[in-house]
This record gives C-alpha cells, structure tokens and sequence, in this order.
C-alpha cells in the first residue's frame, strides 16, 4: 500500500486510503480472523502505512524512484519509521492477541514490518513505468547472463555446503547482479535470495530453546538477512546513476548546444565508421550558408542562431535516419550520405538547396529573411579514403560553388558531374 502511494499520486485521497484499509480487514476476515484481530493487527498496519508514507511522500521524483544515491538511505529511513509504528502496534496486539508480552510484541513486529518494507519497497519503486517504452525483448549474452548463472550457483552451494556462514555465500554474486542489472531485476533477485536464504539456510540452522525455534534469533536473522540483500540494491541504484551520468556526458560532448546536432568531433567519428563500413557508394556534402556575416552585422547575433535552428531543421526535413548531419563549425555543415548513388545524391543536395532558398525564415521580430546555402560535394566509390580527405573534396566543391556566385551545388570532379 505505500508502494502505491508513493507510485500513484493519485490513490493519496481519503477514499484511496479507505479502500486500502477495508481491503486489509477482507483479507484477515475471509482467512478467518475475529473482527477484533483483524481489527487491531490492521490498525498498527494502518500505523505502519502511514508512518512509512508521512517519511517518503515529499522526496523529489529521482530519490523515491531509486534513480539517486540517496534513494536507499531515504527508503531505510521510511522503512525504519514504518517497523517503528508497527512496534507499537505490536506493543497492543501481542499481549491481547497471543497472551505474549508488550516487549516481545514491539521487537517482531517492529523488525517483521522493517524488513517487509525494506524488501517489498525496492520492487514496487523500482518497477518500470506500465507504458513506459519497453526495449523488445531479446537473448541476453553471456556476459549478461554470467551473474545470475553465478547466483544460481552461490545459493545452491549454500545449500551443499551449509553451516551459518552459508547465508552470505550468495552476497558477490548478487553485487556483481547490481552491476550489471537494473535496479528491478536486481530488487526482484534479491527478495527471491532473501526468501530462499530464510527458508533454505537459516530456517535449517537456526538455534532452538524449550519452546522451539529460538525466537529472537528469528528475528536477529531476519532484519540481518533483509538489510543483507539490500546492499546490492544500493549497487544497483549507484550502477544505475554512474551510467545515466556518463550518458548526459555523452550527450554533451557530441552534440552542438545551439542546433542540437552531431558535433565536429562526434560527426568525424561517426563518419569514418560509417566509411569503414561501408559497402556501396557513400556522399559527403559540405554546407555553408552564403553571406551569414551580413545576417549577424544587420539582424544581430541572436537573429543568426535563429538562422542556423531553422537551417538544421530543413535539412533533417530531407533526410533518412542514416544520414549523419554534422555541424562542423560556425554555419558550416557536412552531411554523410551512405549507400547513395550520384544521381540521388544530387537529388538530395537540390532538394536542400530548395528547402533554404524557397521560403525566407521568419525571425522573432516579424521579419522574414532570404537565405540561401551553397553545396560541394564528392563522393567515395569503392576507394578506401579517410574522411577529412573526402570532406577536403567536398570543400573545394564548397569553394567552386561560392566562386561561381553563391546558391548552388557542385561537385567535386568534372568526371562526378557526368554521372549525376
Ligand atoms: P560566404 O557566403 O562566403 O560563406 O560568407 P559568410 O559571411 O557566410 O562567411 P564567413 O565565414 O566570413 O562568416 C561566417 C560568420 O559566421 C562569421 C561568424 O561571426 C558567424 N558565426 C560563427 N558561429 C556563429 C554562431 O554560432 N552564431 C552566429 N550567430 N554566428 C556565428
Ligand atoms: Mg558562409
Ligand atoms: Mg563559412
């Protein structure tokens, strides 16, 4: 229920929380409680609930979805709160209920409700959204597979090899799954590893009294085996918020700030990829727009940035997902076309050079500005030759284009202009 809570924004209403109460008290009527056991065992649950919810409802969206280093120190917290409450209820119902005294009443349920909480939570607030964009699911590789492989192995030679120390055996093969996992699949091996080291491990070893099973170290094993298999979750979570870190990284180094395109330095690269690999012919085009300095000295500077937006949006407009566009500085630009021949890649270049020229771009002030942009282009075909050669071609084409007055394409051999 506060899993719900927390998730679901919208079940915090009063209705919301007496729905969750009554499905409490069916559950315990229809398994045959009293109406007074049913009554006081879901009242410290409603205790519990509700400390655990007051702990966790107003961190920020990252922290309680465990996507922040402070998500399990915050998810202890609330969790510690909610065995608290509990206790207290336990404090009430045992000697009532089971004739047992107040102090024993607060010490399982406090540490029974800790550690529910502790591994129950981490599932529910780590579960991906419903309709978030789920990734097909495909086989995993070794690599993938080799911690959980492990852990298989871990517990099973838990079970062989026995003993006390036999609960821990499975502790590097579930951190290992919180480095390569995510933070659910992670949560979800853990609570099945804590489940299984309970009943398979400690249940078999655990020390009894006169009265049978040893009650306190029940509950010793209990929070210590729940607080065990939380420390990979904590893995799972740091992996999680070093990966997405190194991401944002990434997609600050490569792409421009301004039009949000492939940089210099990511489209050189992504272009001698695209070359190693390629199979047909590949086209390179050099981009410049034609007297952009007029455009800053009599619109001002913002009015080009507006310029080179726009400029990158016709362009994506004409072409495939394939294509790399990069912008290589200023208001230059280059564009690697793979598996194209010439003729369409001087069809691409036209309808370029049309998406710029025939509509002026409408600035933030109101007015509209013609812009044109002159092309070079070469085109590699079965020769192996390293990109900045190629864009050198492209260049002098740029070059030629300029020379011969600005708006148009050319290409970089009088033998490339006869195939097109
Ligand atoms: P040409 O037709 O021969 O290409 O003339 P041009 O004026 O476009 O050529 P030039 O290379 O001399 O001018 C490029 C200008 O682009 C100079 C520089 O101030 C401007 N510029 C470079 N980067 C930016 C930018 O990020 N934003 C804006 N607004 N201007 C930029
Ligand atoms: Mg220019
Ligand atoms: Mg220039």
């Amino acid at each position: 229920m506060v899993g719900i809570l927390l998730r679901l924004p919208g079940s915090r209403t009063v209705s919301g929380w007496i729905a969750g109460a009554l499905a409490f008290l069916a559950a315990d009527l229809l398994t045959g409680s009293s109406l007074q056991k049913a009554v006081l065992l879901n009242g410290a649950n409603l205790a519990s609930i509700t400390a655990a919810f007051l702990v966790l409802r107003r961190l920020p969206s990252s922290v309680l979805l465990l996507k922040d280093q402070a998500s399990i120190p915050y998810l202890l917290l609330g969790s510690l709160a909610g065995g608290i409450a509990a206790g207290f209820g336990g404090m009430i119902a045992n000697p009532i209920l089971f004739g047992g005294s107040a102090k024993a009443g607060w010490e399982f349920w406090c540490v029974t409700e800790l550690a529910n909480f502790v591994t129950v939570l981490p599932l529910i607030l780590g579960a991906p959204a419903p309709f978030a964009n789920q990734q097909p699911f495909r086989r995993p590789t070794l690599r993938e597979f080799a911690p959980f492989a492990a852990l298989c192995l871990s517990g099973l030679a838990g079970v062989v090899i026995g003993g006390p120390g036999a609960i821990v055996f499975v502790v590097p093969a579930l951190l290992w799954c919180g480095l390569t996992y995510s933070v659910f699949v992670t949560a979800l091996l853990t609570t099945v590893s804590g489940y299984w080291i309970m009943s398979q491990l400690v249940m078999v070893y655990l020390p009894t009294t006169d009265q049978g099973t040893d009650s306190f170290s029940l509950v010793s094993y209990r929070l210590g085996v729940s607080l065990l298999v939380l420390s990979p979750v904590m893995q799972a979570v740091l992996s999680a918020t070093r990966r997405s870190a190194i991401a944002g990284l990434e997609t600050v180094a490569n792409l421009d700030p301004l039009t949000h395109i492939a940089n210099r330095r990511a489209f050189m690269a992504r272009a001698e990829e695209l070359l190693s690999g390629a199979t047909g012919n590949v086209l390179v085009l050099m981009m410049d727009i034609d007297h952009f300095k007029r455009i800053n000295d009599n619109f001002g500077h913002a009015a080009g940035d507006a310029v080179l937006i726009e400029f990158v949006h016709r362009v994506k407009r004409c072409l495939r997902s394939c294509d790399l566009f990069g912008r290589l500085g200023g208001e230059e630009f280059a564009l690697v076309i793979p598996d194209c021949s010439m003729r369409q890649g001087c069809m691409i270049a036209e309808r370029i050079r049309q998406a710029i020229s025939s509509e002026a771009m409408l600035l933030a002030d109101g007015r509209y500005l013609p812009i044109t942009v002159s092309i070079g282009m070469a085109a590699l075909r079965g020769d192996r030759i390293a990109i900045h050669e190629l864009l050198q071609q492209a260049d002098q084409a740029l070059y030629a284009a300029k020379d011969a007055g600005r708006n148009r394409i050319e290409l970089f051999t009088p033998e490339q202009i006869r195939d097109c």
